[in-house]
């Protein structure tokens, strides 16, 4: 049996997005962390996403998660400028509020009823506009006839996740927390001080065990009497050449990157572990994108990819911490991005200080255990 280095305080299984906002939490409240990730085979959402930090719609059906994802979004100003200052990189967080456009009367009216219920019970700086055409036109002069309006919401921001990503890694270097690549745990065994994680790169002992591991945690949350039964939901994304800025505000499903790329998606699609594309779905994508800005029926398209949401049964993130694993958390969720000053700032802080505050309950997987036992 192979030791990886000294036992260390707390393993984070899994190197995405989520894994390293609570690496990057735990090391900052001074604990020894290994995060152990998969080879590059794994599926990373981290890796494919639309980047957005949204609030708008979120929680629609459990105002707790609404009030989680308020909580990130308001956080997110602050770590990002503390990540930056930490390790260089500008990972580009704008907070100038977002849209959703409608192409007709019935979508939009429709929209401000469901969201306006949402809005109407969260804090003032999160209020849900309605605007009509030449509402939406006054602020993004570029739209087409054909939009009829939108929705206006001044918390919704997004980042660049591909920079967020390095920057959390790179952080990470930087604070010695030990980052294994290659090292895809197979089992993990619970000792009378903590836990023994065998994996492909060798066994870790460490104090605690947190469970990031996107898709993966469905295959390892029961070894630690945990559940996350999480699914895999592909979204189809591509990006345009660099255009000149004509887009300052980020859409649902369209932004203009720090960049200069248009990114156009996203799709919402069952379709097992297939990470592929498809001509008809992009096709979809690419015609409402031209139809929201004519614009773009010009510009250069330069990419296309899939990537697999890390989806819970009901779309909301799973946060526990096991009964019979003292010691053991699973964490994973579909809005990585926009929940990762959250995961850094109160998730990990409550994991390091083993304290489970009742505002967590709500994001237990038992709610969905429960529900068939009723
Ligand atoms: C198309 C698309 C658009 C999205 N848009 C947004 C958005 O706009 N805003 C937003 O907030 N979120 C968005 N998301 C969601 C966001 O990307 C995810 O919530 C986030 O990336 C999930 O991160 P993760 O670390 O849980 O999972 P992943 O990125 O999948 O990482 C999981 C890691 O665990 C590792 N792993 C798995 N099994 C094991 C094992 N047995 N041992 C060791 N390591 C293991 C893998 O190697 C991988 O590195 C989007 C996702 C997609 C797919």
């Amino acid at each position: 049996m192979r030791f990886q280095g000294d036992a260390c305080d707390v393993a984070v299984i899994g190197g995405g997005v989520v894994g390293m906002s609570i690496a990057h939490g735990l090391s900052a409240a001074g604990l020894r962390v290994t995060v152990l990730d998969e080879g590059d085979v794994a599926f990373r959402a981290s890796r494919g996403n639309f980047a957005l930090v949204w609030v708008q719609g979120k929680g629609l059906a459990m105002p707790e998660y609404a009030r989680w994802t308020l909580r990130s979004s308001d956080l997110w100003a602050d770590f990002a400028a503390d990540l930056t200052a930490e390790t260089g990189i500008d990972i580009a967080h704008r907070r100038p509020g977002g849209f959703a456009l409608c192409l007709s009367e019935d979508e939009l009216e429709q929209r401000a009823r469901d969201l306006g219920r949402l809005h109407n019970h969260l804090p003032g700086h999160v209020r849900l506009e309605v605007l009509d055409h030449k509402a939406v036109k006054a602020i993004l002069p570029d739209i087409g006839p054909e939009v009829v309006g939108g929705t206006y919401c001044p918390a919704d921001g997004h980042v660049n996740s591909l920079r967020l990503f390095n920057a959390l890694h790179e952080s990470a270097r930087l604070r010695g927390v030990a980052y294994l690549p290659n090292a895809r745990v197979r089992a993990i065994t619970p000792t009378t001080d903590g836990f023994r994680i065998v994996s492909a790169a060798g066994d870790v002992q460490a104090g605690k065990i947190v469970l990031a591991a996107g898709l993966g945690n469905a295959r390892l949350a029961p070894m630690l009497g945990l559940h996350a039964p999480v699914r895999p939901q592909r979204g189809q994304v591509m990006v345009t050449e660099k255009l000149a800025p004509f887009l300052h505000h980020p859409l649902v499903n369209l932004r203009q990157t720090d960049e200069g790329g248009v990114m156009i998606g996203n799709s919402q699609e069952e379709v097992g572990l297939d990470a592929g594309t498809s001509l008809a779905v992009l096709g979809d994508l690419a015609a409402q994108a031209v139809r929201y800005f004519p614009l773009l029926a010009r510009a250069q398209l330069l990419r296309s990819w899939g990537a697999l949401r890390v989806m819970s049964p009901d779309g909301h993130p799973i946060y526990d911490r096991s009964a019979t694993c003292p010691g053991a958390y699973v964490v994973t969720c579909h809005s990585g991005i926009t929940l990762a000053a959250a995961h850094a700032r109160i998730l990990a802080a409550h994991i390091a200080a083993d304290s489970w505050p009742d505002t967590l309950s709500p994001f237990s997987a038992r709610r969905f255990t429960d529900v068939q036992a009723a």
